[in-house]
């Protein structure tokens, strides 16, 4: 199975970049890196249609590092994204696949972290820069050359840079670049606006979209859960308490990913496994007759290890990291639900990840309902009912065998029978909490699917119909620029200075309101005089923000 990371070799890429690839525990391709790498490497300008959880970051970073000769400083390949938040992964991935490039240089320029570094990186040669348009045209207001050597430039989830209104941003940057650059852009919609940039900006470009044709599930009950990527293992580990599975497969994106979940539900007592591409195939027929048989439950694996896996008792797949594409998610969850039987398959979801659910859900054309993590008091009751399960069969002949024993202890100790049956319970149990209160204590999860953030992209509240004045939101505060849609100014403009310039989550932006001769934002109460203090030189369309806080009264 090994073999499969030769499908990365087979794409072009540079043996050092491969070894990076190698060591991070990817196993093949997924499609839409099967298709750019190719036509990223023969040098072609390119336009993909690609959102995010698909692999279109490595997409695009292995043929790039791959172009670049570390030891040279031949000009820059430059990656734009919408927001820090968005271009901070970006950076570091570029950093992870480059390991082996001794010399190679990432620097990420975005706003709301001096400029001073970011203008020092790029002028002492950084091979790869990964920024926001807004801190970038700041950088190009001071220093004009900066990009006259860009060789390669990408533009990640262009949809959302317009959607935050950095269209005159990449002018300016598009004006600041040599022609003679290789162009590639990424987005997960192509609505006119990009189409119009690719005609401008792009060379004869080649387009890319992963196909996804309408897919049939049956029989397959789905949910999902909004989850954040580092308590993923928590959250499995809470919903396995409630779930009645028989054999479950959960499905993760690496080979370390696959050990770290097997071993953490082994340390909980499960009978688990990992199952991925390094392991002999010896093993793997092994593994997969422990799982027909029952002395496995539950398998860990990557996609390609479980390729060709059937086992009929398998009656949960969990997907705990998000396939590529819709089709591998069929796929995945055709894994239960064999021989007429029912299946469950359960999705977690990264807040990043919230558009590949209504891809998911477009192209198998079904709702995936969401799920709730278990509270205390269901997992308690799944507790006791496993713990009367366990007991009901037992009771049957054990006062025949230990009842003599237990009449001796009782005496020997001198306590109750209900003292000492107290007693070999908890041994029994081995300690696991089995009151509310405990079960509370140990429920540390965090869910992220609260309303506020549901309701997804901030800009929304900057519609104009919406005036009416609501109250503000605890922790937040109300502030005010003068600067309204007589400047021409929307809501997505100050959006997206807010976000880079002050270095925000999206989440924590509020309601945004632009009025004819001035606008209200919401901004959190918290660090507020720190965020305000950040913003005091930012522009907005040419014109100076000026946010201050706002009092009604
Ligand atoms: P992206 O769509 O670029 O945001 O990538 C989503 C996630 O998939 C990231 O966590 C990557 O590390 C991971 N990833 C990308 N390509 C592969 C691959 N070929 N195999 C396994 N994981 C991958």
């Amino acid at each position: 199975m090994t073999q499969e990371i030769g499908s990365f070799a087979a794409l072009g890429i540079h043996p050092s970049v491969l070894a990076a690839v190698t060591a991070v525990g990817y196993e093949e391709p997924s499609a839409i890196q099967s298709q750019a790498i190719p036509v990223i490497l023969g040098g072609h300008d390119m336009i993909g249609q690609a959102q995010t959880g698909t692999g279109k970051t490595a997409a695009f970073a292995l043929p790039i590092l791959s172009k670049i000769d570390p030891a040279r400083k031949d000009g820059p390949a430059l990656t734009l994204a919408p927001t820090r938040e968005l271009a901070l992964p970006a950076a570091t991935a570029f950093e992870t696949y480059s390991k082996q490039m001794p010399g190679l240089t990432v620097v990420a320029v975005y706003g709301g972290a001096p400029m001073g570094p970011q203008l020092k990186a790029i002028r002492q040669g950084a091979q790869v820069i990964v920024a926001t348009p807004g801190r970038l045209v700041d950088h190009l207001s001071r220093n004009s050359a900066l990009l006259g050597t860009v060789q390669y430039l990408v533009l990640d989830e262009a949809d959302e840079m317009l959607k935050l209104g950095f269209m005159d941003d990449l002018e300016v940057i598009f004006e600041a670049m040599p022609e003679s650059r290789q162009s590639v852009l990424f987005s997960a919609t192509l609505p006119h606006s990009i189409r119009a940039i690719a005609e401008k900006h792009l060379r004869e470009p080649q387009h890319i979209k992963v196909a996804t044709k309408t897919q049939t599930v049956a029989r397959i009950e789905q949910a999902h859960l909004m989850v954040h990527a580092d308590q993923k293992i928590a959250a499995v580990l809470r919903l396995l308490e409630v779930e009645d599975f028989d054999a479950l497969i959960a499905f993760v994106r690496t080979k370390q990913a696959t050990l770290d979940l097997a071993a953490a539900l082994e340390a909980k007592g499960y009978k688990a496994a990992a199952l991925n591409g390094d392991i002999a195939q010896n093993q793997r027929e092994r593994v997969i007759e422990s799982l027909k048989d029952g002395r496995l439950d539950i398998v860990v694996a990557t996609d390609v290890a479980a390729r060709g896996l059937d086992v009929s008792r398998i009656t949960h797949v969990f997907n705990v990291d998000m396939p590529y594409d819709p089709e591998s998610y069929v796929h995945r969850i055709g894994r239960t639900g064999r021989a007429g039987r029912e299946g469950r398959a359960l999705l977690l979801v990264t807040p990043r990840e919230r558009r590949m659910l209504q891809v998911i859900e477009r192209v198998t054309n079904q709702k995936v309902a969401e799920a709730r993590l278990p509270n205390a008091q269901q997992v308690l009751d799944a507790r006791i009912k496993k713990l009367t399960n366990s007991l009901s069969p037992l009771v049957a002949d054990a006062e025949a065998s230990h009842g003599e024993l237990l009449d001796k202890l009782v005496a020997d100790i001198g306590c109750s029978p209900r003292a000492l049956a107290a007693a070999l319970l908890r041994k029994a149990t081995n300690g696991q909490a089995l009151t509310l209160a405990e079960v509370e204590k140990e429920q540390p999860l965090v869910p992220t699917s609260s309303p506020r953030e549901r309701s997804d992209r901030p800009e929304r509240s900057g519609d104009r119909e919406r005036r009416a004045p609501v109250p503000l939101a605890e922790g937040r505060a109300r502030c005010r620029s003068p600067l309204g849609a007589r400047d021409g100014i929307a809501a997505r403009n100050l959006l997206g200075a807010i976000l880079n310039e002050g270095g925000l989550a999206r989440e924590a932006i509020g309601r945004i309101q632009v009025r004819d001769s001035f606008s209200l934002v919401e901004l959190p109460e918290e660090g507020l005089e720190r965020l305000l203090g950040k913003l005091k030189d930012t522009r907005v369309g040419g014109k100076q923000l000026k946010l201050r806080r706002y009092r009604e009264d």
